[in-house]
């Protein structure tokens, strides 16, 4: 025993003598942490050097660089990717980090399609995280149908000010303005939109199945997918299920791809079995869930009207309906008073029990979108507002991905899932689509970009509730964002902004304006109107 201790140690000792010790090979070393990457279950300790933006090696060996983190006890995973936030300005970057997100999409309403060039550049040089959008269907609905043009932020936040008036919902085009609303979109998918974002269960009235179609069959000519919230959510199992189906039929017929936003409602388990399904048939199609009973929106919506929250789907607003800054319930009467003066008062809804929650965890293939809203009222907030100044908000704002970890934990869920749901579950079918931005991150690999989030996972959790929902989560210690920490012990370092536009390039157009000739041509089907109109009969 002894000897072949000794023949070992010599051994070691003439391997270390032939391997020439070379300085700082790297700019950045992560030494010692558990090194976790979904795509191929690689789940090791090892160390990372970081050289150039990217992850230049991963391996067991001693490496040195200019700087050094000790990641010894923490999990060194791909960055967090939110592919669905309402909220990409420089106030929520400090929660972002602290959650572990490294980049940030709005892909559900995104910015409006003439808007979008100008969207990036306001970001580019100013972010920590990386950011980008789709292409936003009711705002070319606000503008062709209420003529809203008072575009100020030019993504989600305007969702507030352009949903006063009510034609963007419950209107229905004329084949005229139809090309309109689908020329604007092209507009931005031709600037590098991710694709299109519709929000149609805000629109259950005012958009035909046709007018579905065309944005998928739009989105579909560009390679791009639809984020879709299902024409009928929040409902009820059949409801959800449902509007799933629109969308699944489009993608199949269209062969588009397509994202089921926030299915965590009724119906998930029938909902997931059909992108499982899709998936394994070679449809790029993919889904994402917040981990929260309650969703947020506004008090508008409606999906909250009497005839919908009450009398369909059985709710009662005292139990159901919470203003997000007073935190009171609303009565129907109170309701109504607070349309009158602010119709786009922001609420909290509960629609689902807190049981379902680890269930949405527990389903391979789900990625994570947070669905964080805009903080209203945001005038004179900066990145150094502290958290207890922030207006409230729903606490997905600050600690949907740490709350994911959290409840994988408690529940003996396999931390390579969780690992998996918050960062390459949405890089995947991303990259997929083409968007080469999204091939090279989600993934723990040599030669991948180095965005990378380190935390305990023994530790990790949310602390955002209801009631504070700007509290930051903890655990989450470092964060990398294109090979730079932007975040270190804990604390997001200021005007340190690495972050990267996601887009495509700029193209063509790839828009074909639709005309009763070219229907008549090729399906011998002439519908009178840009929805499902017979001659004869009035839909609007
Ligand atoms: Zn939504």
């Amino acid at each position: 025993m002894n000897r072949l201790r000794v023949l070992l140690g010599l051994l070691i000792l003439s391997l270390m003598l032939v391997v020439p010790a070379v300085a700082a090979d790297y700019d950045l070393v992560i030494n010692n942490g558990r090194v976790m990457d979904p795509e191929t279950m690689y789940d090791a300790v090892a160390n990372v050097g970081v050289k150039d933006g990217k992850i230049a090696v991963i391996t067991k060996k001693k490496i040195t660089g200019k700087e050094t983190i000790d990641a010894k006890g923490l999990v060194v995973a791909p960055g967090f990717i939110d592919g669905h936030t309402h909220c990409i300005e420089p106030y929520a970057y400090r929660l972002a980090l602290r959650d572990g997100r490294t980049t940030i999409l709005d892909l559900e309403v995104g910015a409006h399609g003439p808007k979008l060039n100008e969207w990036y550049k306001r970001r580019e040089g100013n972010a920590p995280v990386n950011f980008g959008a789709s292409v936003n269907h009711e705002f070319a609905r606000a503008e062709v149908l209420d003529g809203f043009k008072d575009w100020k932020y030019l993504y989600s936040p305007d969702a507030i000010r352009s949903r006063i008036k009510q034609g963007w919902s419950k209107t229905r085009p004329t084949l005229e303005q139809g090309n309109q609303i689908l020329a604007h979109i092209d507009q931005g998918l031709q600037q590098g939109g991710l694709g299109i974002g519709s929000a149609v269960g805000y629109m259950r009235q005012g958009v035909s199945a046709r007018e579905i179609f065309e944005l998928q069959k739009l989105s579909g000519r560009y390679g791009r997918c639809i984020a879709m919230h299902f024409r009928y959510t929040p409902g009820d199992d059949v409801g959800e299920t449902n509007g799933i189906q629109e969308m699944l039929a489009n993608a199949a017929a269209l062969g588009a791809p397509a994202i089921a936003c926030h299915f965590n409602n009724p119906g998930y388990n029938m909902v997931h079995e059909l992108l499982v399904r899709m998936r394994e048939k070679g449809y790029n199609v993919w889904g994402e869930i917040y981990p929260y009973a309650a969703g947020s929106t506004a008090l508008n919506a409606v999906f909250l009207e009497p005839e919908v929250w009450v009398k369909t789907l059985g709710n009662k607003y005292e139990e159901t309906l919470q203003d997000v800054a007073t935190g009171e319930f609303y009565t129907q009467k109170s309701r109504e008073e607070m349309l009158k003066k602010e119709p786009t008062r922001l609420v909290l809804v509960y629609k689902t029990p807190e049981s379902a929650i680890v269930d949405w965890i527990k389903m391979p293939g789900v990625a994570i979108g947070s669905d964080a809203m805009p903080l209203i009222p945001d005038d004179n907030l900066t990145w150094d507002t502290p958290d207890e100044d922030l207006p409230n908000t729903h606490p997905r704002f600050s600690g949907a991905f740490a709350t994911v970890l959290r409840l994988a934990r408690e529940n003996n869920i396999p931390l390579m899932q969780a690992v998996s749901m918050t960062s390459y579950n949405y890089a995947k079918p991303l990259g997929d689509m083409g968007l080469k931005s999204m091939q090279v991150r989600g993934r723990m690999q040599e030669g991948m970009v180095a965005d990378i989030t380190m935390f305990d996972p023994e530790t990790v959790r949310d602390n955002a509730t209801y009631a504070k929902g700007t509290l930051p989560s903890t655990g989450i210690k470092h964060v990398i964002v294109n090979g730079k920490l932007v975040m270190k012990d804990q604390e997001p370092l200021k005007g340190v902004n690495p972050g990267q536009p996601i887009r495509f390039e700029p193209v063509k157009s790839k828009f074909e304006p639709l005309t009763i000739e070219g229907w008549n041509k090729a399906f011998y089907a002439s519908p009178v109107d840009f929805g499902g109109g017979v001659p004869g009969y009035d839909m609007h």
